[in-house]
């Protein structure tokens, strides 16, 4: 046993800690759990514990269903939410076959996968996600009608509203599980609402961005709020997205720093983006996989619509921050297009896969553009050589299917499996009659 394990072990011990959860995350994204004793854990360090992959979402065939999940110590965690004593705590997993070969269908190895290829080219990943959410009236699940808690505005102080002080309770139970919270502020919608994580290497914030999730809908419980991060609640108001700020690093230097450079951002970082940009409609279906995602990127509200780049330009996807002349350590590229409901390791790995193509093959970054691209016509964008982002899943699952790039990051396994679930989950949407077409069509036709 390491001495991690050694560690975990002595801490659940001091702490009467008397269940073990290990979580791992199936390919949408969605967080699993499974509650083991302590006195099991030593048995799970050495071999992990066994569980049927075919019940999870984009695990196994049938054929090959045993599966083991192996708890990380890196990340143990005491929970704070279900009382002090006895505790609970738990630790993220890999997922192994019984051979002990990492299972293909693990988006957690597929992450770690690709960041191993940025350490093979001497870089390391550091990710820092802005993540917007709405707070809801708890009816608003069962009734179909989102009602927000609040009708506050962007940066608003609302005193008064339900849940007020929601962001400090959330941020309070982030920090305990060890989430360094940066900023966080209401967001433009009614009951809407951001918090900005700290800086962090990508696999701690991935891992952060399921632990995120789960704090803030079980603090929104205890509210007796409800917590969503669907990308688009309601048409009239801007969506929730979680643009993510990107560097690389080589060893403590930020190799997309380059004072004197336009915006200090190096080549390294302008052929990151470049890549971002060239790859973006190929990987869109993993940073927005639902049918909803797309109602966000075409329904205005900030969200990014086309495949451009700018310094202070928010419907651009890819947005170079406000640099600060003093913090050369800062520099760094922002991709708006990405929602929260997405699965974060398979995200982050495609994200990471094509900026990492644009430094291998050198690739030119297209002129910057600072109107508002929304104000163009299809024609202008067109001779301007803007291309838009897929309109919708059906768009996106196209593009998806002919990238090299996103089959290769992904791994066989979970391309094939991603794209037959989206592929159902656009026939499912395809097949409804909606409220829309009865409303516009039954009076007229
Ligand atoms: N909520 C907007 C979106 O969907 C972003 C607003 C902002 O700039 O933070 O991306
Ligand atoms: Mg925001
Ligand atoms: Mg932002």
């Amino acid at each position: 046993m390491d001495r991690q394990q050694e560690f975990v072990l002595r801490t659940i011990e001091e702490r009467d800690i008397r269940f073990v959860r290990l979580w791992f995350t199936d390919v949408l994204g969605t967080l699993k759990s499974v509650a083991i004793a302590p006195a099991e854990l030593e048995g799970a360090f050495a071999e992990g514990i066994g569980f049927d992959g075919s019940a999870i979402e984009g695990f196994t065939r049938v054929y090959e269903a045993d599966m083991l999940a192996q708890p990380d110590p890196a990340t143990f965690q005491v929970l704070p939410w279900r009382g002090e004593s006895p505790g609970t705590a738990r630790m993220f997993c890999d997922i192994h076959l019984p051979d002990g070969t990492p299972s293909l269908s693990d988006a957690r190895y597929v992450l770690r996968r690709t960041l191993d290829k940025a350490g093979e080219m001497g870089f390391t990943f550091y990710i820092h996600p802005e993540i917007e959410f709405f707070l809801l009236k708890p009816d608003s699940v069962h009734t179909g009608r989102p009602v927000p808690v609040d009708d506050g505005g962007y940066f608003d102080h609302v005193p008064k509203g339900e849940a007020h002080d929601f962001r400090r309770q959330a941020i309070t139970m982030l920090e305990s599980v060890g989430i360094s919270v940066e900023f966080s502020h209401h967001e433009g919608a009614p009951g809407q609402n951001e918090i900005d994580l700290r800086y962090a290497d990508a696999l701690s914030t991935a891992d952060n961005v399921m632990t995120f999730r789960t704090v803030i809908k079980e603090v929104a419980l205890e509210q007796g709020v409800y917590a969503t991060f669907m990308p688009k609640v309601f048409a009239e108001h801007p969506g929730s997205g979680m643009h993510t700020h990107m560097s690389l690093f080589e060893g403590d230097t930020n190799a997309f720093y380059e004072p004197g450079a336009p915006y200090q951002l190096s080549k390294v970082g302008r052929q990151f983006m470049a890549g971002l940009l060239r790859h973006g409609r190929e990987f869109t279906a993993v940073t927005n996989q639902w049918v909803n995602s797309y109602k966000r990127l075409w329904g205005g509200g900030e969200a990014p619509a086309h495949l451009t780049w700018g310094h202070n330009n928010r419907s651009a996807m890819v947005r170079v921050p406000m640099y600060k002349p003093d913090k050369g350590n800062s520099s760094r590229v922002e991709l708006r297009s990405l929602d929260a409901a997405c699965n974060p390791y398979l995200a982050f790995a495609v994200m990471l896969a094509a900026g990492l193509k644009g430094i291998e093959e050198g690739y030119e970054l297209p002129v910057e553009t600072e109107d508002d691209v929304w104000g163009l016509t299809d024609r202008e964008r067109r001779a301007m050589g803007i291309r838009p982002l897929p309109a919708s899943l059906s768009e996106a699952i196209e593009a998806m299917e002919e990238s090299e790039l996103v089959a290769e990051t992904l791994g066989e396994h979970v391309f094939d499996f991603f794209l037959r679930n989206k592929r159902q989950e656009w026939a499912d949407y395809r097949h409804q009659v909606t409220p829309f077409e009865l409303e516009r069509l039954l009076p007229r036709l």
